[in-house]
């Protein structure tokens, strides 16, 4: 058995969606499961819905619905029936809202669980329209969580007895179709796993029936060995770990969020990252042991609107408890440290959310000097094979010439090497790293 997971842009037509039924008719041997995030933006949508009727304005919402349902009827077929039926209890739980005037977490999850209930069912229709013989999987029946609406946890002895008791059986014969995102608590209401949540369904899934290779459908040809938004001449990746993959998640090379795959990482099982677009390509298969790259180092991920903070004080002196105080002002104001660099009377530190750091300057000042420094980057050369490879700072400085990196990081996991640099010079830097270890 294989998982395939399809995102929004994959199913976000009736054309993406037949698309996506030659894909997985293609594979048939492979036993397929099939997972399918909502349609395009559906997702956005719906929320947008439920926030503008439990602020009263039910006509903007109604209104937005009835775009919803058209477009959902235009892009499916052989199921006008049971998408209209949908639509209707979306119409009176939208009306509900309108009247509460508020909007609660678990009435977030009835309302947003819709756009993959309308899509699983929209792409098992469409896959029997085009000769695969699926079935509908209501993913709500089989994935059972913790009852924390909109970020809740699966309850694995749970969810796998019932995921093993039915999907191999099914798919012996048919191609199950459910939807990502969804599942319900113990007590049978619907919850959701969380925004971008389907990978995750698909790596529970995955892991739940003992799956062989774990598929994430996407429209990117996989992982690329620079950010291509920054520098255009990156090559794809063919293969990564899952340590590597999770660095390079952390930094936004958004093809994949690092806790989606745990539950694949614990039965070792393969994830690999393909174009719905370009289905010939092998996009990026991410294991626990790859085999050897010819490269020190696997991709260079790189993170704009960084700020950086310098902290100096010459009480820190010999003085323990320092570092305490500074990261509880950062903690208490929910604010994120990324990289650190100390000496012994300075501490660097860089941030991307600068919204409380006016507070944060502030309470600092009462025991240390603060400056702060907008506009930065980081670059990141990520690799588990940096660990063997003594010269990679070396080549990489020498690469950067004259560019001046403001900061420098390599933690003990040797997994990357960090700069930050001038975000005017970040593009500059990425394309001279890449030259040095890509050619
Ligand atoms: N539809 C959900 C979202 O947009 C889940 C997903 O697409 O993964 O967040
Ligand atoms: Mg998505």
């Amino acid at each position: 058995m294989i998982v395939m997971k399809f995102g929004g842009t994959s199913v976000e037509s009736a054309e993406a969606i037949r698309r996506v039924a030659g894909i997985v008719r293609e594979r048939i041997a492979q036993r397929p499961v099939v997972v399918v995030s909502a349609m395009g933006k559906t997702t956005n949508k719906l929320l947008e819905i439920a926030t503008r009727a439990a602020k009263g304005d039910s006509k903007g919402a109604l209104d937005g619905l009835e775009k919803l349902r058209q477009f959902h009827l235009r892009e499916s077929v052989d199921c006008d029936a049971e998408v209209n039926s949908h639509f209707d209890q979306l119409k009176d739980l939208t009306k509900g809202l309108a009247i509460m005037g508020e909007l609660t977490p678990r009435a977030i999850d009835a309302v947003s669980a819709f756009g993959e209930r309308l899509s699983s069912l929209i792409v098992t229709a469409q896959f029997k329209h085009s000769g695969v013989d699926a079935v509908h999987v209501d993913s709500r029946e089989v994935i059972v969580t913790d009852k924390r609406h909109t970020q809740a946890a699966p309850l694995f002895a749970e969810t796998n007895a019932k995921l093993a008791g039915s999907i191999p059986e099914l798919a012996r014969q048919h191609v199950p179709v459910m939807g990502g995102f969804i599942a319900s608590g113990v007590d049978g209401v619907t919850t959701t796993l969380g925004r971008g949540g389907s990978d995750y369904t698909a790596s529970i899934v995955g892991a739940g029936v003992g799956a062989e290779e774990i598929q994430i459908w996407t429209d990117v040809d996989g992982m690329l060995t620079a950010d291509p938004t920054i520098f255009p001449g990156g090559r794809r990746v063919e293969t990564c770990s899952f340590a590597e993959a999770a660095e390079l998640a952390y930094f936004g090379a958004k093809v994949l969020h690092p806790a989606t795959v745990l539950p694949a990482i614990e039965k070792n099982i393969p994830v690999r990252i393909l174009n719905s677009r370009r289905p010939e390509v092998e996009g990026t298969l991410i294991v626990s042991d790859p085999p050897p790259a010819s490269t020190p180092i696997r991709s260079i991920a790189c993170k704009l609107n960084i700020t950086l903070v310098n902290i100096v004080s010459s009480r820190m002196l010999m003085a323990h408890g320092f570092l305490r105080r500074i990261f509880e002002v950062f903690d208490r104001h929910e604010t994120p440290v990324d990289m650190l660099a100390t000496s012994e009377v300075s501490v660097s530190l860089t941030v991307d959310s600068t919204r409380a750091l006016d507070a944060i300057r502030t309470e600092i000042e009462e025991f240390a000097e603060v400056s702060v420094e907008e506009d930065h980057g980081i670059v990141c050369l990520v690799g588990e094979n940096i660990r063997g490879c003594p010269e990679v700072s070396a080549r990489a400085f020498a690469a950067l010439g004259n560019i001046k990196t403001r900061m420098v990081s390599q933690g003990a996991s040797q997994l990357n090497i960090s700069m930050v640099v001038a975000a005017r010079d970040l593009a500059r830097a990425v394309e001279s790293l890449h030259r040095e270890f890509f050619g």
